[in-house]
């Protein structure tokens, strides 16, 4: 993936690598209560975070030590630029094809741990977007496992997990997560985890219909191998790799975020049509 024109603009954009912030940090606020006795009504977290994978655990993840990760302002630079893009390209979709005003989410890269609208974070979740606080978190050292652990190496599938998080703040700048949130309370859990399953497949979808409009934008272009190591990306990352991976065996019903033929056909899907309005992954006849 070659830059065309990379956007290098810091407004909408938070370094808190290499400054870890102490779990236990006392919130204020009565709105915080509220919510959090509402949550313990519903037994249901309300504010939950939205994760690029489901199953990750603490021992798979690599950190790198603080020096590193702040010595690798190419990784940065980079993912930077693709959030950017992506908020250049959305907001081009909002104005034009929706006809809303499109605010942009706010990058967090973090190193080790850190605090979010939807509480503590480890590295150990991956990166993830968090509705509360509108803000997309990556521990940039995510992408040196993404490389080695789940073997997709490559620009595109970096950006497409940048992509894919940005996915989500559109869900939410469209009401989508809210709606979603709203009938979590009366879903059972395998419903729930349908729902959820189509939440990550649209994201996934958004990822490649950034890829689609950022070239076509002139924002990038893209090389040989390119479209192929995001494929790979979508698919190492799928439940029934992962879980098979993890356990030896799959079980459906838990899936949080797809399996790996949905998680590539879905991000294909966007990257071939370019087409917003094909990415309804909530009234598809395959996910239901
Ligand atoms: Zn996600």
């Amino acid at each position: 993936m070659k830059w065309i024109n990379r956007n290098d603009s810091e407004t909408n954009y938070e370094d808190r690598r290499g400054r870890g912030v102490k779990r236990g940090i006392t919130m204020g606020g009565g709105g915080i209560l509220v919510v959090l006795v509402l949550s313990l009504l519903l037994g249901k977290n309300p504010m939950q975070m939205l994760e690029l994978v489901g199953g990750l655990t603490e021992q798979s993840v690599e950190t790198v030590d603080e020096s590193q990760a702040k010595e690798n302002e190419d990784l940065k630079d980079f993912t930077l630029g693709v959030f950017n893009s992506a908020n250049d390209v959305w907001s081009e979709i909002f104005r034009n094809r929706l006809e809303k005003n499109y605010k942009a989410p706010v990058l967090v890269t973090f190193t080790g741990q850190t605090q979010s609208g939807c509480g503590a974070a480890s590295s150990s979740s991956g990166p993830f977007y968090c509705p509360a606080d509108e803000k997309v978190y990556i521990d940039l050292a995510f992408f040196y496992e993404l490389a080695n652990r789940f073997k997709a190496p490559g620009d595109l599938a970096m950006a497409y997990v940048t992509a894919h998080e940005v996915g989500h703040h559109i869900q939410k700048q469209l009401g989508i997560l809210d709606q979603v949130q709203q009938l979590r309370s009366r879903l059972s859990e395998a419903q729930y985890n349908k729902m959820n399953v189509k939440l990550e497949l649209q994201a996934d979808f958004f990822a490649g219909l950034w890829a689609y409009h950022a070239q076509k934008m002139n924002i990038i272009e893209l090389e040989q191998g390119d479209l192929e190591s995001a494929i790979k990306a979508a698919q190492a990352i799928g439940d029934d790799t992962l879980q098979k991976e993890a356990q030896g065996y799959a079980v459906p019903d838990s899936f949080t975020h797809g399996t790996s033929a949905q998680r590539m056909y879905w991000f294909n899907k966007g990257f071939q049509t370019g087409d917003y309005s094909q990415g309804d992954t909530f009234n598809d006849p395959s996910l239901n």
